[in-house]
């Protein structure tokens, strides 16, 4: 899953790209509302983490400008401590969360889990395959309860056909969520990621679609 960090604090923004990259997502960052609204507006993201004091565009005037475009994808909103009005301002121009500076890195975390989750239908945060299970807040894969070692691509790739299980996932979809922006993107890549998933899950459980890309299916 990907994620889009604007924040134009430097500290802070490679405290949360760390931490982002650590729980297993691709994050992108911008320091500046001009950026943030190019990128949110032209990249897909599972989710963006929003600063509302931004240089060149405020993070609000952002936030408006991506729901006016019909851009829905979960934003999560970093607001002054005591601006209770910010928060409301925010949720009023399309947030689906807050959290007030300065915050603990496992409360954005779990709100962030929780974003993605609803975003997908999902309501637990153990996502559920047939006898594949993998759990979003520890990042642990397991078939039949039996822990399963993946690569940090293999989980990406992974994690995103899990939150999309069922649908058919193309091969470009899979690109743009499991690399960020400025990542050489090559789709073959993709490939071997999913022959190597394939041999380590039950068979059949990763179908190709021909033409299209690939479904997760629950029941092999
Ligand atoms: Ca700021």
């Amino acid at each position: 899953m990907r994620i889009l960090v604007v924040e134009d604090e430097p500290t802070l923004a490679a405290q949360l790209a760390e931490a982002l990259a650590a729980a297993g997502y691709v994050v992108d960052t911008a320091a500046n509302g001009v950026d943030a609204h190019h990128l949110g507006a032209t990249e897909p993201f599972d989710a963006v983490v929003l600063d509302l004091g931004l240089p060149g565009l405020d993070g609000l005037t952002v936030l408006r400008k991506w729901r006016a475009a019909g851009h829905a994808m979960p934003v999560l909103i970093l607001t002054a401590r005591d601006g209770w009005h910010e928060k409301v301002a925010g949720i009023d121009a399309g947030a689906d969360d807050y959290l007030a500076k300065p915050f603990h890195m496992e409360e954005l975390l779990a709100r962030l889990r929780a974003l993605i989750r609803r975003a997908g239908g999902h309501a637990s945060a153990e996502l559920v395959c047939g006898p594949l299970t993998l759990d979003t807040r520890s990042g642990r894969v397991s078939v039949d309860g039996r822990a399963l070692a993946l690569t940090s691509h293999e989980y990406r790739v992974l994690a995103y056909l899990m939150h999309h299980q069922g649908e058919v996932v193309s091969r470009s979809d899979l690109i743009e969520h499991i690399y960020a922006q400025d990542h050489d993107r090559d789709s073959n890549t993709v490939e071997v990621f999913v022959a190597r998933l394939r041999k380590k899950l039950p068979d059949g459980m990763i179908e190709t679609v021909r033409g299209l890309g690939y479904r997760l299916a629950g029941r092999p």
